[in-house]
């Protein structure tokens, strides 16, 4: 006896020799050897049952968003160019840094960054999470102009310069990659 509801799921029998399961395009996809009994598999999908719902959740989240049109993209480009710096201003006083350039792209792997010269980039996509989230994401690449690493001294600047880094950051790790999937959908075009 396994789990009260059965998973679907498309089983792909080959030579190997372990299981393995992945969620691809929103449908759980196992392989298995050969050989391997009908039961010792539903076994392991159900083992794995938590883990696998969570994926298709997330998959069924991402298939929901809307891609973001160019127009949307420059719109979104526009207004962080006005909000961005102006926030980078305030925080630099209270972070005690003096910066650089600031940059603003449309980026798929990173929220922001900063050079060894003291310039920042900050991705547009950013107006697109809430503005404590952005707080975030500034406070950090403005401590990294003090330290140029993730130490425990670079985290606790962080926090003394924006005591709710932690929640936001997370609501970033959460939520982020739905945000930044709207873009990849862009490029695929
Ligand atoms: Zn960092």
């Amino acid at each position: 006896m396994i789990g009260v509801i059965a998973l679907e799921y498309r089983l792909i029998r080959s030579r190997r020799k372990t299981l393995s399961v992945e969620i691809k395009g929103g449908e759980v996809v196992v392989r298995a050897p050969e050989r391997l009994s009908k039961a010792r598999i539903d076994a392991f999908l159900d083992s794995r049952r938590a883990w696998i719902e969570k994926q298709l959740e997330k998959s069924a989240e991402l298939a929901a968003v809307e891609p973001i049109s160019r127009e949307e993209l420059e719109a979104l480009a526009r207004s962080a160019k006005e909000y961005i710096p102006a926030r980078v201003g305030y925080y630099a006083q209270i972070v005690g840094v003096t910066y650089g350039r600031i940059t603003i792209r449309a980026q798929r792997t990173k929220w922001g960054s900063c050079s060894g010269r003291g310039n920042l980039n900050f991705n547009c996509l950013l107006m697109l999470t809430p503005p404590e989230a952005r707080d975030a994401v500034i406070v950090h690449e403005l401590c990294h102009l003090r330290e140029m690493n993730h130490s425990p001294r670079f985290y606790s600047d962080v926090r003394r310069a924006y005591p709710e880094y932690d929640k936001w950051n997370r609501w970033l790790r959460e939520n982020g990659g739905a945000i930044i999937s709207r873009l990849e959908k862009i490029a695929e075009v």
